[in-house]
């Protein structure tokens, strides 16, 4: 089976990139890319013929950090995002809503705030979550995913009551009086959300399962993804994603970094390495550190805004050490979230003690790197550390950047400064964090304005072509697939999309709005909303 795509703007990405416009492609993998002549030669008589009337042609959009299961499980809860919904009565009516169409046992579960873009200004209360689901447990997940707010019947069935400490590795918000004002932060607020996600995956039938995960890859595909690594595989995430690869539901590639405590599952199930050519399970993740948007992330010095401190730390340095040495012994990758300066150094402390002069084969990274300043930057590139961020929180959650980080934020997500240092950093998401689209976040590689039009750090912004280099080959390379991912050349897979702009030609205010008219994964299209390769 041939199929040759003709009268396109192919930008490949390879180290030498020639002009090309057209695509040869056999049985699922890039034949021949070049100018017309020669790729056409190299057809065969029977090539199925698709002309695409000068549209752009990209290797496809690889995402190197994001949550896709998330993405799949949320989806079916209620969407309480700023600014659809602006306030906190707009969160109660989503809710209510939610509640009707909840079966009955299942939390009824709502995501996607931020508390500084609502009216009010601060974190829905249990009792305004009491109003909106007065007789059953409901949750509201905040956007970070480092934060919730319980309902009453929620923090009952959790087992959270007045006066009880914090716990390790978390906090509980309290009102005036010092009871349980229902938010939760950190570490009870990643049981939380595990627990609800494994008991409503538990509830589900395997074919829902698999469906779940269909339905969450078609999400990224419509966006011109087409391979991403989920930052938080559990087991049973991971074992509905190999049911769904296994019925052909998996419309892309799956780079899986298992939680560290679920190690040991992982090489007892049989599902560690390569699964099928979408999906493998080779890394592990670990987080040092909270996040940037909920003002949890471990900094050197204070937070002049709620909840003030100086941000969580999950482990020491001796603990880290521990287990980063022990997952390299094992031959894994590891990825470690750390947002925070004091974080970020801990983690270079390990990494350090567990490389020494050996280099970083295994390509272990640092997740997000939010205030890796520079230098820290230099530490990591002596490692060698890859680094997985996210351009796109710029312009939906950079204004709470620069209210926290007064004195610094020119220096967060320092892209520019990062490559200059020659950090392999990959683009991503952070999905459903922000929105999982690959082309917000090269628009917001290069302009670094936020919402509220201030631009974070002028000097960090990085060309077009340097954006896209994150979200292609840097990418790949972050999750060991550069030879088959990343670049249009002869012999790798082909996955690509087609868009009806090239992001290196237009106004960069545009890039975002570039439609995506087809994504293709292994020769194969996964999404085309207007056929563009039917007939
Ligand atoms: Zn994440």
């Amino acid at each position: 089976m041939e199929l040759l795509v003709e009268d396109a703007n192919v930008i490949t990405m390879a180290a030498e990139a020639v002009p090309a416009r057209c695509l040869l492609i056999r049985d699922g993998r890039i034949a021949a890319v070049g100018p017309a002549g020669p790729v056409r030669a190299a057809a065969g008589p029977d090539a199925r013929v698709v002309r695409l009337d000068g549209a752009t042609v990209l290797p496809g959009l690889i995402d190197a950090h994001c949550h896709v299961s998330d993405v799949g499980y949320l989806a079916a809860g209620a969407d309480c995002r700023q600014p659809s919904a602006p306030d906190i009565p707009a969160i109660q009516a989503r809710l209510r809503q939610a509640a009707g169409r909840t079966p009955p046992g299942a939390w009824v579960t709502g995501s996607g705030y931020v508390e500084y873009q609502l009216r009010e200004g601060r974190h829905p209360t249990r009792s305004e979550l009491d109003v909106a689901v007065p007789d059953r447990p409901a949750v509201l997940y905040h956007t970070s995913l480092h934060a919730c707010v319980l309902n009453s019947a929620a923090l009952a069935e959790a087992g959270f009551a007045d006066g009880q400490p914090d716990p390790p590795g978390g906090a509980f918000g309290r009102d005036a009086a010092g009871r349980l004002d229902g938010v939760l932060f950190e570490g009870p607020m990643f049981a939380l959300f595990e627990r609800n996600f494994r008991a409503d995956l538990a509830r589900m039938s395997a074919a829902q399962r698999a469906g779940l995960m269909q339905g969450a890859g078609q999400h990224f595909a419509a966006l011109g993804v087409t391979a991403a690594c989920d930052a938080d595989v559990r087991r049973d995430t991971l074992t509905a994603f190999a049911e769904a690869d296994e019925h052909g539901a998996l419309p892309m590639r799956i780079y899986g970094l298992v939680v560290h405590d679920q190690v040991d599952w992982l090489l007892e199930s049989g599902l560690r390495g390569r699964h099928s050519d979408r999906l493998t399970a080779d890394a592990v993740k670990i987080w040092a550190d909270g996040g940037m948007s909920s003002r949890t992330a471990a900094i050197h010095g204070r937070y002049p805004v709620p909840p003030f401190g100086s941000g969580i730390l999950s482990f020491s340095r001796d603990e880290l050490t521990g287990m980063v040495g022990d997952f390299a012994a094992r031959g894994f990758q590891v990825c470690i979230h750390a947002q925070g300066d004091r974080a970020i150094e801990t983690v270079l402390d390990a990494y350090a003690v567990v490389l020494g002069d050996g280099g970083n084969p295994r390509r272990h990274r640092i997740e997000h790197a939010g205030a890796m300043y520079p230098a820290l930057t230099a530490r990591a590139a002596r490692l060698g550390i890859a680094v997985a961020s996210q351009p796109g929180f710029l312009s939906t959650l950079g204004d709470g950047f620069a209210a926290a980080f007064p004195e610094s934020s020119d220096q967060l997500y320092a892209f520019a400064s990062w490559r200059r240092a020659g950090l392999p950093v990959a683009g991503s998401s952070d999905a459903p964090v922000i929105t999982a689209s690959p082309l917000t976040g090269i628009r917001d590689a290069v302009l670094r304005r936020t919402a509220a039009g201030q631009v974070l750090g002028p000097g960090e912004r990085v060309t077009a072509q340097d954006a896209l280099d994150m979200y292609t080959r840097a990418a790949a390379f972050a999750m060991h697939r550069e030879d088959e991912i990343g670049s249009l050349e002869p012999g790798k897979l082909a996955d690509f999309v087609v868009l009806d702009a090239s992001p290196l030609d237009v106004d960069p205010e545009r890039i975002a709005d570039i439609q995506v008219l087809a994504t293709v994964v292994g020769g194969t299209p996964v999404y085309q909303p207007s056929g563009v390769f039917h007939g």
